[in-house]
């Protein structure tokens, strides 16, 4: 069996990893490099295998770094099918698109630019067509661990990483032994997801290891958090923005809203889902609640649910983004983009960040470099369309709604799987240096750090 790491190995994003064995080219995910310029250059860059030549793509799940560079695969020749999960299937299908518009809209700006230099702009890394190409390639799978066929002799099952609604750990079952792909393993005790499945033994495993450093705070926690922000905010008179993720974040953030409305835990206010992606996304789920935890189950059995309860209102025009602001308070507004680098949350910022009645609440990773960044690092002032505005607002960092697992969670399930050959994936140096030594230590097995393109035979 050989792998070539094509992506994330070394970093956390562009997650994809090439098997071949048995005369059949397998490819697990196909993502987007994301973060600085030169990661860029890489989503640019050939790929180090004639997509025409490949038989499979398996996706784990839905988040670009995973998937976004699939729309590019099958534009350079890829002719096989993506196997995921049907609710990996619907949500890819969103986020590609929206993928495609923001690239499209990224050329169009960079070609203003570069015209004004007399230079020829960059094109968009894919647009619509080659987004509607690739989803056309999508054949899910019958659900979690269910063994589909591949050819010559292999098959693969999809087993449930409680990342985010339909993500997947792969296993993919050779005639040379098998292999388990994590993909983005979840953190435990989440609303909405299960936990992570346990896995199976195999012969090698390829493990996320973006937290292996970490432990994280515990769900609680974050939640009595956003409630004391919440209702320290709104009886004085403010509104509460909540910069959100699209996927998954979003609809935890509005499960957890709806527990505390139901309990009578929530002072009056009005909640805005300001969001067209989080929208969409958040039909998506209500489609699929067979993949939901027990409590989940129960709680979207009923009316009112966390998507439907009288609170709540879906912006969807723009026009609906701006009239919350002509309100003066007592609203919760969770709005995109979840590290506050675009999106409708900038308005909302610009009509509120110098209220010191106004609150915000980060419940998702801020990346160096981003307003998000800054704001939670205590910035007094920060520019917003031209405008220089005041940073007066009561700022929250809330960090357990964490997607991924902790050190002792990939431990557990490392210890589990077993794996004659370990290799640690989607992660930075630090983490990974901290998770290899500790797994040595107490599991006796040696975990390998894969360079972006190494390819090694197991
Ligand atoms: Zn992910």
């Amino acid at each position: 069996m050989k792998i070539t790491f094509c992506g994330a190995a070394g970093t956390v994003t562009g997650s994809c990893h090439l098997v071949e064995t048995n005369g059949l080219r397998v490819l697990l995910d196909c993502g987007l490099f994301q973060g600085s310029r030169e990661v860029d250059d890489r989503n640019r860059s050939p790929f180090p295998f004639d997509p025409a030549e490949l038989d499979f793509v398996l996706l784990s799940h839905a988040h670009l770094d995973h998937a976004g560079l699939l729309p590019r695969l099958v534009h350079d020749g890829f002719t096989g099918h993506i196997l995921c999960t049907p609710p990996t299937a619907d949500i890819a299908k969103l986020m590609l698109a929206d993928s495609a518009h923001l690239q499209v809209e990224e050329a169009a700006y960079r070609a203003r630019k570069a015209k004004r230099r007399g230079e020829a702009g960059t094109p968009p890394l894919y647009d619509m067509d080659d987004v509607l190409r690739c989803v056309d390639r999508f054949r899910p799978v019958g659900g979690y661990d269910i063994p589909t066929d591949l050819e010559k002799g292999l098959s693969c099952v999809f087993h449930d990483a409680g990342h985010i609604l339909g993500s997947a750990c792969i296993e993919l079952r050779t005639p040379n032994g098998r292999l388990l792909y994590s993909g983005d393993l979840g953190n435990r005790h989440k609303p909405i997801v299960r936990d992570p499945s346990a896995p199976p033994r195999v012969d090698v495993v390829l493990v996320e290891s973006t937290y292996g450093d970490r432990v994280h705070r515990s769900i609680e926690d974050s939640v009595a958090e956003l409630r004391s922000a919440i209702h320290e905010v709104i009886p004085g008179g403010g509104n509460v923005l909540i910069p959100s993720f699209a996927l998954e974040r979003a609809q935890e953030v509005l499960y957890e809203i709806f527990l505390l409305w139901a309990r009578g835990d929530l002072p009056q206010c009005r909640i805005y889902l300001d969001s067209p992606l989080a929208t969409s996304t958040t039909r998506v789920f209500a489609r699929f609640p067979e993949y939901f935890d027990a409590e989940g189950q129960t709680v979207f059995s009923k009316r009112p649910n966390p998507f439907e309860f009288p609170l709540l209102h879906y912006a969807q025009t723009t026009d609906e983004s701006r009239q919350i602001n002509a309100q003066l308070g007592g609203n919760v507004i969770i709005a995109g983009s979840g590290m506050c680098n675009g999106g409708r949350i900038l308005h909302h910022l610009r009509h509120n960040l110098w209220n010191d009645a106004a609150g915000v609440v980060f419940v998702g990773y801020q990346a160096a470099g981003t307003l998000g960044r800054r704001i939670v690092e205590g910035a007094n002032d920060v520019h917003l369309f031209g405008e220089e505005i005041a940073v007066r607002a009561k700022v929250w960092t809330v960090n357990g709604f964490s997607s991924h697992a902790d050190q002792p969670i990939l431990m557990d399930w490392i210890g589990k799987a077993m794996p004659r050959d370990l290799f640690l994936v989607h992660g930075e140096s630090k983490a990974q240096a901290v998770l290899q030594s500790k797994i040595q230590s107490e599991l006796g097995i040696v975990p390998r750090i894969p360079a972006w393109r190494e390819a090694v035979a197991v």
